[in-house]
């Protein structure tokens, strides 16, 4: 701060009254030395140096970002490095150059023309070209590094968000939270590294010339890079200011952001696209797209408009500066205290100076703001699951021999107010057929999330012959079941790669998917396909066939059944079936699951009138116990529910 101001005394002390006076320009050196004054006062600079504080918390994300970088491509970021530097010290070569070119000819103009003098000036010129074709050759190979580095980097952090997202808690998805920051971190991840590093690269680069240029217009005064650094030094707190309000922008339009996002995909996206027909809900979503819009690009426009107005006066000063320089060279010039080589040199050297000082800072304000977003990335990234391996797990048991017990669970969701599950007890025995039936919210496929510790109970534990879930490898524990779930997923893929997908441990042969197809009543479907096994379903990819709800679920349930686990959870596996389809399924479903333990998750009584045992489930309870012909005698909920069914059907 003190050496600023220094200089800037000397400065006006020196060349500038004699500018002044020979040019009659007095005004406007004078205003241009106050604003000068007022940008590098102490109020400035404590605002500079809290901006450059709080760059600094961010530190570490540098860090972290050039390791990201470095771990996706190790070799391209070592030639990266290399080719800047090298770039950054090719511009004071031509600097020089031009000098002794111009200094050459005005000596042999002085002196006439002859061969001897022309060569030397013609090597210079042709090293001058090289220098610059050189220029050029780095360049090209620079910006095809990094494309290639760009790429790595995109591919390697899309690795990470995958294997974060695969990671955390099923618990996360349920979170609007967690969708922020995941849309945070996807939106802007994929090129802010990359953006980072080229910044830094520039920066780096820009800073080698800059450094190399400030020395060579030192023999001219000291004055001259500090003038220089000075008059770039508003713009770069309006950079900074920016940077930082720009993101705080982004921030705090992430949800607005994603709602947009929401109606831009309901708008595009087939699993909307009936009911937008039939209902008409095609203008009201577009409006409701276009009003968001509308809120966020006049937030946006206006932000860039201060941020012009900002730039454009940082933009002025700097120019009055470089305007007071070059009047100065002139003077010097026309007092011949200087060469035409040395006026050629100051020129372009103070010029690309500007040039370089300008995006220098530049390339800290992108740092800065770059490093800003990325720590949405790292903090996404760093995202701990609670349901977690045990420290020292157990040996995971082959099969279930005795039994499965929920042992006084109770759990409520995250976040939920209400207790899915109190108290809640129930055995599940090795190698029978347990039904849970009731209605709609009782909480029959919560029991399954927490089977397989989709979700860990709060109190209470479950265990398996024994041991409490909580003590297996959760992979261990969750290849032990096999789950038809009650939406599950389409995958637009062969049929023969639908059923497979149940389990790519046994690399399923065209046998084993035939016969969990059978299994599952699919095999019909199936031969009608044109392609029966190779048939693509799904109409996302060319050549695709679409199949009906009822038919997807049994290819899924194929899939369930592929798995070749000891226990078998069915949730609404009929939810999408007609009664005729139900009743001959449940048959060969019923055979086929002897000797495995299967609990089905049902609100039809028809399904549960085959299982060995039938809990009938309402409000986390349960609440009648037997089999179909026990409770029905009991009279109570599941006969009522039985015989209003049976009139039903
Ligand atoms: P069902 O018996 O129909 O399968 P569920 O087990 O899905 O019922 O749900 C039981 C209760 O838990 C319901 O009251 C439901 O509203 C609530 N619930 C289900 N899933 C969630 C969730 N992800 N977050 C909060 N509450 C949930
Ligand atoms: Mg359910």
């Amino acid at each position: 701060m003190a050496k600023g101001t220094l200089s800037l005394v000397g400065f006006s002390n020196e060349s500038l009254n004699v500018n002044i006076s020979s040019y009659g320009d007095t005004i406007t050196v004078n205003n241009l030395f106050n604003t000068v004054k007022q940008q590098i006062s102490m109020q400035k600079f404590s605002f500079l140096k809290q901006k450059l504080k709080s760059g600094f918390s961010q530190l570490p994300y540098l860090v972290k970002a050039f390791n990201l970088v470095w771990q996706a491509a190790k070799k391209w970021t070592v030639i990266w490095a290399i080719l800047l530097i090298i770039q950054g010290l090719l511009p004071v070569a031509t600097v020089y150059l031009t000098r002794q070119i111009v200094d050459s000819l005005v000596a042999a103009l002085n002196v006439g023309v002859s061969q001897e003098k022309v060569i030397p000036i013609l090597v210079l010129v042709a090293l001058m070209g090289g220098v610059l074709l050189l220029t050029q050759v780095l360049g090209s190979f620079l910006s095809w590094v990094r494309v290639v580095q760009s790429e790595l980097v995109k591919d390697y952090i899309s690795y990470l968000i995958h294997k974060k997202s695969l990671e955390v808690d099923f618990a996360f998805y349920e979170s609007a939270e967690y969708y922020d920051r995941l849309h945070r971190a996807r939106q802007d991840a994929f090129f802010r590294p990359t953006a980072l590093l080229e910044n830094s690269g520039s920066l780096v680069q820009n800073g080698i010339t800059l450094i190399a240029m400030a020395a060579v217009l030192t023999q001219f005064g000291v004055w001259i890079p500090a003038a220089l650094l000075i008059s770039t030094l508003p713009a770069f707190v309006v950079i900074l200011n920016y940077s930082k309000q720009n993101y705080n922008w982004w921030l705090k339009t992430t949800a607005d952001e994603r709602r947009s996002w929401y109606y831009y995909y309901l708008l595009t996206e087939k699993d909307s696209a009936a009911e937008l027909r039939i209902f008409e809900l095609g203008d009201y979503f577009q409006s409701a797209y276009q009003s968001l819009r509308r809120k966020l690009r006049a937030e946006k426009v206006n932000l860039a408009k201060n941020e012009s107005l900002a730039n454009l006066g940082a933009g002025a000063i700097a120019l009055l500066i470089t305007a007071f320089a070059l009047t100065w060279m002139v003077w010097q010039v026309l007092q011949k205290r200087v060469t035409l080589g040395d006026l050629a040199l100051f020129y372009q050297a103070f010029n690309q100076g500007q040039t370089l000082m300008r995006s220098l800072l530049q390339n800290l304000g992108q740092v800065y703001s770059n490093m800003l977003f990325l720590g949405n990335l790292f903090e996404f990234l760093e995202l701990a699951p609670q349901v977690i391996d045990p420290p020292t797990p157990r040996l995971a048991p082959k099969n279930l021999n005795q039994e499965i017990k929920f042992e006084n669970i109770s759990f409520w969701y995250p976040g939920s107010q209400k207790t899915a599950l109190e108290n809640f007890n129930l055995t599940i025995p090795s190698g029978k057929i347990v039904a849970i039936v009731g209605a709609n919210g009782a909480g029959k496929s919560t029991l399954l999330k927490l089977l397989c510790r989709l979700y860990d109970p709060q109190q209470g534990k479950i265990t398996w012959d024994g041991i409490d879930l909580r003590d297996l490898p959760i992979q261990n524990l969750r290849r032990l079941i096999t789950v038809l779930f009650q939406q599950p997923v389409d995958y637009n893929a062969s049929v023969a790669e639908n059923i497979a997908l149940g389990d790519l441990l046994a690399t399923a042969k065209l046998p084993e998917i035939t016969n969990a197809a059978e299994a599952a009543g699919a095999a019909e479907i199936i031969d009608r396909l044109p392609e029966n096994y190779n048939t693509l379903l799904g109409k996302l990819f060319a050549g695709g066939v679409e199949l009906s709800g009822g038919e997807w679920q049994r290819i899924a349930l194929a899939r369930a059944f592929l798995r070749q686990a000891p226990l078998i959870i069915l949730d609404e596996p009929t939810s999408a079936m007609d009664s005729w389809a139900e009743a001959d399924w449940l048959e060969r479903f019923c055979h086929l699951a002897k000797g495995r333990t299967a609990i089905i998750i049902t609100h039809r009584f028809t399904i549960a009138r085959r299982a060995d045992i039938i809990h009938v489930m309402s409000d986390g309870e349960i609440v009648e116990t037997g089999c179909h012909d026990e409770l029905l005698a009991l009279g109570c909920r599941y006969a009522q529910s039985w015989k209003s069914q049976m009139q039903v059907n």
